[in-house]
């Protein structure tokens, strides 16, 4: 997708407005409009890539620090117990927004939301699937 044509990036120029949170040279962050929950933030690295497989490695401690400032932020303006940082790679994993980002999600018990849904491996399944994984690395 061209950046001209890229949601995020129109918000990073200033194109789009957005309930802005934190802002340093590397990292944009700014409320969902669709919030999981409220105060449900996302950290937008402002150069444009995809996704996390297309993400230079030497960008990742200003994003790191970014998602633990504003992290911590959100939990204390929201009263939350805890947050979720989650980040969604390709269509399969839900991934609506094709420039890279992080969702910062504040939790409190029993707020009810359920993320995880466990499942189980049949016998001899997870050394073979954790040596198939290895290889390709
Ligand atoms: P993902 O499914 O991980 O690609 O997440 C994309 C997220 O971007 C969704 O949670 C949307 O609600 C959110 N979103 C899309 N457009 C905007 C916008 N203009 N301002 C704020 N959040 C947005
Ligand atoms: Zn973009």
């Amino acid at each position: 997708m061209a950046e001209s044509e890229c949601i995020f990036c129109r918000i990073v120029n200033g194109e789009i407005p957005c309930a802005k949170v934190y802002e340093d040279d590397a990292v944009l962050a700014f409320l969902d409009l669709g919030p999981m929950a409220k105060g449900h933030t996302l950290v937008v690295p402002k150069r444009h890539c995809e996704n996390l497989l297309a993400f230079p490695e030497e960008e990742a401690p200003a994003l790191i620090a970014a998602l633990k400032k504003v992290g911590n932020a959100v939990m204390q303006a929201t009263g939350a117990g805890g947050f979720h940082v989650l980040q969604n790679n390709f269509p399969a994993a839900g991934q609506t927004v094709f420039h890279l980002h992080w969702h910062i999600i504040p939790r409190s018990e029993g707020d009810g939301m359920s993320l995880w849904a466990q499942g189980t491996y049949g016998e001899g399944e997870m050394a073979e699937l954790a040596a198939s994984i290895a290889e390709r690395m």
